[in-house]
C-alpha cells in the first residue's frame, strides 16, 4: 500500500514555499532595479532655447512636463494638454481608478498664472495628455478643442457644452492672435504588434474617477499654432503620416519622443523627415522625454528598460546633422517661460 509520510509532505511544502518566496524576492528586486536604472538628463548637452530681447507682444511657451505646454502672447493663452494630477506607476500597472486632484490643479493654475486661458487642446486623449482638461476648463472659461473622444472627457467632467468644440481636421480655429489647426496624425506605434496602447474611442461621457484604461487615444493630431510672431508645430506622440505635413511651414517643432528608442533609428529618421525636414523648422524642442509617472515638477528620464532618451538624443543629433544641418536641438526646462522665435542670426 502506498504510504506518504507526513514529514515528506511537510518537507515538500516547506521547500516549495521557500523557493517561491526566494523567486518573488529576487524578481521584485530585479524589477525594482530595472525601474530605478535611469539614464541621466545631464548626458544631453543641447543648449536651452536662445534668449533675446523681445517686444511686449512676444509669444512665450512654458513647458509643464510631458507634453503640457502653455503658449501665451500676453493677451491670450493656449494650453496644449492638461496633465497635472500624476497617477503613480502602481496606479498605471494596476489600472487603478484615478481622478483629477483639485488642490493640485488650483495651485498650478495660480503658480503659472493661467488666467487668460482661451483654449485647451490635447494632442490625443490618453490620461497623460487629457486627464485634467475638464477640471481646468471648469476653473476657466476656456474652450476644449479636440476629437469627439476628447469631447467625451469634457462632458464627463461637466464642462458646459458651449466650452466644447469638436475639431474639424485641417480647419483654422482662432483664439486671439493665435490660429490653431489640428492635422490628423498617428499615435506612436508602441503597443503590441505596432498598435496604439489603449487605442479606440471614448463613446460616452467619461466620469471620474475612472481607471487609467478608460482614457482611450481617440484621434492623434499634429497641432499647428500660428501667430503673427511665428509658428510652432506640436507633435505630442511619436507617430506620423508620411506626406501629411508637406504644405506646412513652421519655425519650431515641439517633438514628442517617448518610445522612439524602442521604435529604432530608422523609424526615428523617417519621423524626423516627416516632422522637421518637411516643415523647414529651425528649432526642435523634444517633449515627452520625462517619466510621466513622477510627480508634477519632477523631471527625470524614464527607466532605461522602457525608453532610453539619451540614446534617442544621439540619433536625433546625427539625423539633424545629415538632413538639417542649420536646425538646432534645444532642451526645455520645466516651468521656465521661453520667448519664442528669435530673430535670424546674422550670417557668419
Ligand atoms: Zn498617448
Amino acid at each position: 500500500m502506498l504510504s506518504i509520510n507526513r514529514d515528506q509532505v511537510t518537507n515538500w511544502a516547506i521547500r516549495t514555499a521557500t523557493t517561491l518566496a526566494a523567486l518573488i524576492i529576487v524578481g521584485s528586486a530585479l524589477i525594482a532595479w530595472l525601474l530605478h536604472d535611469r539614464p541621466s538628463l545631464s548626458a544631453i548637452d543641447w543648449p536651452p532655447y536662445p534668449k533675446f530681447e523681445a517686444g511686449v507682444d512676444a509669444v512665450t511657451v512654458t513647458w509643464l512636463g510631458v507634453t503640457t505646454l502653455l503658449f501665451d502672447d500676453g493677451e491670450t493663452q493656449v494650453l496644449i494638454d492638461g496633465f497635472f494630477s500624476r497617477p503613480s506607476l502602481a496606479d498605471i500597472i494596476f489600472n487603478a481608478k484615478v481622478e483629477s486632484n483639485a488642490a493640485h490643479i488650483n495651485y498650478i493654475l495660480d503658480e503659472y498664472q493661467l488666467r487668460r486661458l482661451a483654449a485647451i487642446i490635447p494632442v490625443h486623449s490618453h490620461f497623460d495628455h487629457a486627464m485634467d482638461i475638464g477640471a481646468i476648463a471648469n476653473r476657466s472659461s476656456a474652450s476644449i478643442l479636440g476629437s469627439e473622444t476628447t469631447a467625451q472627457i469634457a462632458r464627463g467632467a461637466g464642462v458646459p457644452a458651449d466650452q466644447i468644440i469638436v475639431a474639424e481636421s485641417d480647419t483654422e480655429y482662432v483664439f486671439g492672435d493665435f490660429t490653431v489647426t489640428l492635422i490628423d496624425s498617428y499615435h506612436a506605434p508602441i503597443g503590441w504588434g505596432g498598435s496604439t496602447p489603449y487605442g479606440g474611442t471614448i463613446d460616452a461621457p467619461l466620469e471620474l474617477p475612472a481607471p487609467i484604461s478608460a482614457w482611450r487615444a481617440g484621434k492623434s493630431y499634429s497641432i499647428v499654432i500660428a501667430h503673427p510672431q511665428g509658428t510652432t508645430l506640436v507633435q505630442g506622440s511619436a507617430g506620423f503620416l508620411a506626406g501629411k505635413l508637406d504644405a506646412v511651414v513652421v519655425d519650431d517643432v515641439m517633438l514628442g519622443v517617448w518610445g522612439l528608442e524602442g521604435l529604432g533609428r530608422e523609424y526615428t529618421e523617417q519621423y524626423w523627415l516627416a516632422l522637421v525636414t518637411s516643415t523647414g523648422a529651425k528649432r526642435v524642442l523634444p517633449i515627452h522625454f520625462d517619466d510621466y509617472t513622477r510627480p508634477f515638477g519632477t523631471i527625470e528620464l524614464g527607466p532605461r528598460v522602457l525608453d532610453n532618451f539619451v540614446d534617442t538624443a544621439v540619433w536625433l543629433d546625427e539625423i539633424r546633422a545629415t538632413w538639417d544641418n542649420d536646425t538646432r536641438l534645444h532642451l526645455l526646462e520645466f516651468g521656465t517661460r521661453v520667448v519664442l522665435y528669435p530673430p535670424a542670426a546674422p550670417d557668419a
